[in-house]
């Protein structure tokens, strides 16, 4: 599934079928729409090859956490990987249950780390020995054993960009793999944990299977360690990052991914642990547009540029990471294509949504960013005092408001000038 849920009707962009002419007019732009169906989809995918296996799948809060998304996973069974106590109420909110949640992240606070024990989250995805001792304390002042199990960083290259590749050596993520087993034996020594499993995640936007497996072997091996050293453990959560076609990326299909990892573990002897799936981006991300339209066309000398009503700080990803989205016309026209940055308005050179492209546009024209539905809206900010976009899913031929667009006076509800 990539972009089938949003296709042209006679000459006209459709998320499902509304057309994204009447969804800009009826909620204006910036917007972000989407597909209740290709949520579905993806999700489905996963599950569908996990049918059979003692497998789960955690979607990942952080990739997009609208309510009404979470809600469209929940329905369907998904269980949450977390990374906050925010995320944390966002999923409770959205009809999840602990019972069905991880908690990832190296800085847990305390304040957290009760919260998810008190909820009764399924396990604490623990990237240090240092986090280990807090969540022991916590855990044993609230009377409760906390389920764990240790990110472990398996030093492999998933072959990404630098600033999501996270199960090297040099990253900041998880315990090191020479020393994992020694930090199992120290929480086996804790009497408010209980080892329950054995946790990677080593990057994201990732478009080989090999990387997986080369991972996936290293855990193993860890496993028969640590179960020789007396702990037990129940299952094994691969984590997520599997890529999705932005341009001409070829990640595996899903279900083939999902199957050729869960032979890996079955071939080699561990088939009767749990298998823990955590996708973000593989499941939301093909799954949302950004809707925004054409300010200003301004040619130059160097170059064109085409100035939007979205900007970096509706899409952060072109400016953070050079991340290419394509972007289409809603209403293509005939005319001869010219070459433009599509720029957005803040003031930032840094502030760009894609490069070279080229368009037959004007002026009041509406434009679709595509894969808009992964670390777009949720990595939104107010830069330059802008209200984030609103978002809307589809539904077939309904459409909902799953977030109304901010109004400015909410941006500075919070704030006061000094008394004198
Ligand atoms: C971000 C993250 C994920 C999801 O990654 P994707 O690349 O979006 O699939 C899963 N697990 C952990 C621990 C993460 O930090």
């Amino acid at each position: 599934m990539s972009h089938s849920a949003f296709a042209y009707v006679d000459g006209v962009l459709h998320a499902e079928g509304v057309s994204a002419v009447t969804l800009a007019e009826r909620f204006g732009t910036p917007l972000f729409v989407y597909s209740r169906a290709a949520l579905t989809e993806a999700y489905q995918a996963y599950a569908k090859a996990c049918e059979g296996h003692r497998a789960c799948v955690h979607v990942a809060v952080k990739a997009n956490g609208n309510l009404a998304v979470l809600n469209v996973f929940a329905r369907l069974g998904a269980g949450f990987d977390i990374v906050s106590g925010g995320e944390l109420a966002r999923v409770l909110a959205a009809g999840g249950q602990a019972k069905d949640i991880v908690f990832s992240g190296v800085g847990k606070s305390e304040d957290e780390m009760r919260q998810a024990l008190d909820a009764g989250v399924k396990c604490f995805n623990v990237e240090s020995i240092a986090e280990l001792d807090r969540l022991n304390a916590v855990a044993g002042q609230r009377g409760k054993k906390a389920p764990i199990s240790l990110r472990v960083n398996p030093d492999v290259d998933p072959k990404t960009h630098p600033y999501i590749s996270t199960g090297l050596k040099a990253n900041k993520f998880g315990v090191a793999f020479d020393e994992a087993r020694s930090a199992y034996r120290a929480a086996a020594a804790l009497e408010h944990l209980e080892v329950v499993g054995i946790d990677c995640h080593i990057g994201s936007q990732i478009t080989e299977i090999a990387p997986y497996i080369d991972a996936l072997d290293k855990l193993l091996d860890l496993v028969t360690q640590i179960e020789a050293d007396g702990a037990r453990i129940r299952h094994i959560d691969v984590g997520g990052g599997l890529g999705i076609t932005y341009s001409t990326e070829t990640p595996p299909e899903t279900g083939l991914f999902v199957r050729t990892l869960l032979a890996r573990i079955e071939a080699r002897g561990h088939g009767h642990r749990e298998v823990f799936f955590e996708p973000g981006r593989s499941v939301t991300g093909n799954a949302g547009i950004l809707l925004t339209r054409v300010e200003f066309l301004k040619p130059g000398a160097e170059k064109n540029f085409a100035i939007v009503d979205a900007a970096m700080n509706d899409l952060a990803r072109p400016a953070m990471y050079q991340a290419y989205h394509a972007i289409d016309p809603v209403v293509p026209r005939q005319d001869a294509p010219h070459v433009y940055d599509v720029v957005g308005p803040v003031c930032e050179s840094g502030d760009w949504l894609g490069r070279e492209r080229a368009l037959a546009i004007e002026p009041g024209d509406l434009l679709a960013i595509r894969s808009a539905g992964a670390y777009s809206f949720a990595m939104s900010s107010n830069y330059n005092t802008r209200p984030r976009a609103a978002e809307v899913m589809v539904d077939g031929g309904e459409v909902h408001l799953v977030r109304a667009r901010e109004t400015v006076p909410e941006l500075f509800a919070g704030e006061s000038i000094l008394p004198r």
